[in-house]
């Protein structure tokens, strides 16, 4: 009866309670109740089973008698505290459940409304876009070349090239191999000066401290190497006196000197931060990929999200979502997700955009162009901050 019933906390505490425990082997399957046959279960020993042989029939006497009951007792005591255990740990697991459930939603795609895309079609071209950026931008070029072929979608070698290159000359920096980047950067020197970039002078310098590191028979090449700093001798002259006096320590061993930093191993960590972000900005690619900023934004407003649905739903109010490209509230991302400043008109509570831009008034004051019109009267303008009076055509829009 007990062997069928679901096994479970109550089945082994309810049958250690009754008294009627018996030993189960690895199978399940339960031996005799009798104590003969509690033996006879336990050990196959053939020495054990002739001594238990000579036993059977004959009463116990009373020592092991007590033993018997004793440990009994103990067993007993073990379930039962198996049992409990084992009980404590089910409802734990159960309540693990049902917090995914609750937690869980998997209707998430109801969140946003169908009508901020144009098209299904384009909806999935979009996302495959920007997953095809991401697998380029993040080296993997021949996972991005397979899915182009197999969602059939062009990318054009105008696309492609810029992070082909890039990853070219990451992958040659990663093997301490300074020659790309260098050829890059002095190709495009003046690009780089104009974005106050330090990336040529970095790689100078490393290329210098490489040779440092060479020891003493390499000072004179370093030397001569010295005059590529010349074009930064005003921008860098701290870093390039740095180095100009680890000189007197080559022959002592630069690791044994106050230079020693020079041979730090984050040089190399920094000097492909530095190329990453400098060329980046150089092309107008973007540092991080836009799909892991798309991602870990989402994650972070889809609660809101969530419950802003809840709340539509359960008020009926359906066409608070009404624009393509603005959440129906704002959502805090953290400072990780500043990329530039928005203004929000102060009259009007919306944030200013192309078609309606922040305008300055000549008191100094700034509000949306949309505002600016409402507010003119008889072709004047009263500024609604202070009361000073002026000539609508006077104010100046603002870009941030
Ligand atoms: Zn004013």
């Amino acid at each position: 009866m007990t062997a069928r019933r679901k096994p479970g906390p109550g089945a082994e505490q309810s049958s250690a309670r009754a008294g009627s425990w018996s030993p189960t082997d690895s199978q399940g399957r339960r031996g005799a109740a009798s104590a003969g046959g509690v033996a006879r279960t336990q050990t196959s020993h053939p020495r054990a089973t002739r001594r238990v042989g000579a036993l059977q029939g004959t009463p116990l006497s009373a020592t092991l008698s007590l033993v018997m009951s004793q440990c009994c007792r103990k067993i007993k005591d073990t379930v039962q505290k198996l049992a409990s255990d084992h009980k404590d740990i089910h409802s734990s697991v159960s309540r693990v459940g049902k917090a995914i459930d609750r937690n869980f939603d998997s209707e998430i795609c109801g969140v946003v409304s169908d009508a901020v895309w144009d098209s299904r079609e384009k909806q999935q071209q979009i996302l495959q876009m920007a997953i095809v950026e991401h697998l380029y931008q993040q080296g993997m070029l021949s996972v991005a070349e397979e899915l182009c072929q197999e969602s059939t979608l062009n990318v054009d070698l105008d696309f492609k090239q810029p992070f082909l290159e890039l990853n070219r000359i990451l992958e040659a920096l990663h093997e301490q191999d300074l020659g790309p980047a260098l050829e890059w950067a002095v190709s495009h020197r003046q690009r780089l000066l104009e974005l106050n970039s330090s990336l040529e002078f970095k790689l100078h310098r490393l290329h210098f401290i490489r040779l440092l590191a060479g020891g003493p028979e390499k000072q004179l090449e370093a030397l001569s190497y010295a005059r590529h700093f010349q074009p930064f001798a005003r921008l860098h002259q701290r870093e390039i006196q740095v180095m100009m006096g680890s000189l007197v320590y080559l022959r002592l061993g630069l690791e044994k000197s106050p230079y020693c930093h020079l041979l730090d191993n984050s040089h190399w960590a920094e000097i492909c931060e530095t190329f990453t972000r400098d060329a980046c900005s150089l092309l107008g690619l973007s540092v991080e990929s836009p799909l892991s900023v798309s991602f870990a934004s989402g994650c972070v407003a889809l609660p809101v999200l969530m419950n802003i649905k809840a709340v539509i739903e359960q008020r009926q109010c359906t066409g608070v979502w009404s624009h393509k490209d603005e959440l129906p509230i704002e959502i805090e991302l953290g400072m990780k997700c500043w990329y530039h400043s928005v203004f929000a008109c102060p009259i009007l509570r919306q944030q200013t955009s192309d078609s309606n831009p922040p305008i300055k008034l000549i008191c100094g004051h700034v509000i949306s162009r949309d505002a600016l019109n409402k507010l003119i009267n008889g072709g004047k303008l009263k500024c609604p901050y202070c009361p000073m009076e002026q000539n609508p055509a006077d104010g100046k829009r603002i870009i941030f």
